[in-house]
């Protein structure tokens, strides 16, 4: 049993298994590869000066998985509920988890299939994204939302953020308290 199981390894997915993972919970991402992220050349990322798209996209699940997170390459084709939680149906088998987060860019059809509530996007090319509230929460307890499919701004630094500040959301929930990480500079 995983604590958190993430759907889709793009800015907003990657970025919150690195939150959920280095806080001690068993993280799983799933990943089926299609982040438009391969296809940016971004030089608008704080901090970053500029980077290839399937650079940052590799780097996030390098770093995800370096504090702990599983990276499966699979595609998640249904969600169930299950006594104390979901069981995830993927293409590589079946996973149980207490709590789910989409982040599944462009693609809303898993959301829909399951009963995810979603509406028409405003953000420029998006379609339909999840309907959320303002913790990322969904219509669904135990599932939320992060990222393009969320409906926030399709910039990385912006999904990239969202999917941390839902992960923190939902650490705070399963630790009763508010979550903050914070490491400290070693002294000199
Ligand atoms: C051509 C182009 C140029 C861009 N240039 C810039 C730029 O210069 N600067 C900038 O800030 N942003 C840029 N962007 C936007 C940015 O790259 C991303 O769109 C944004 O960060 C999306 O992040 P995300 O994590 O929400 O989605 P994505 O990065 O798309 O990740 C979603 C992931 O979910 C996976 N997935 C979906 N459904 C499933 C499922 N059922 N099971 C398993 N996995 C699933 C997909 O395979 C994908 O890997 C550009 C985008 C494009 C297309």
């Amino acid at each position: 049993m995983y604590d958190v199981a993430i759907i889709g390894a793009g800015p907003a997915g990657a970025s919150a298994a690195i939150f959920t993972a280095k806080a001690g919970k068993r993280t799983v991402m799933f990943d089926s590869q299609q982040s438009v992220t391969r296809r940016a050349w971004i030089q608008n990322h704080y901090g970053i000066d500029d980077i290839k798209g399937p650079d940052m996209v590799d780097r996030g699940k390098q770093q995800a998985a370096r504090l702990g997170a599983e990276v499966v390459e699979a595609r998640v084709n249904d969600i169930q509920r299950s006594a104390d939680g979901f069981t995830l149906l993927t293409d590589g088998g079946s996973y149980q988890a207490r709590a789910v987060i989409f982040a599944t860019g462009l693609w809303a059809d898993l959301a829909e299939h399951i009963g995810l509530r979603t509406k028409p996007a405003t953000e420029p090319r998006i379609k339909t994204v999840i309907d959320v509230d303002a913790n990322g929460k969904t219509n669904i307890d135990g599932i939320w939302a992060a990222g393009t499919v969320a409906g926030v701004s399709v910039h990385t630094i912006v999904t990239a953020g969202d999917g941390a500040r839902v992960a923190i959301n939902l650490l705070s929930e399963m630790n009763g308290t508010r979550y903050v990480d914070h490491d400290v500079m070693p002294k000199e």
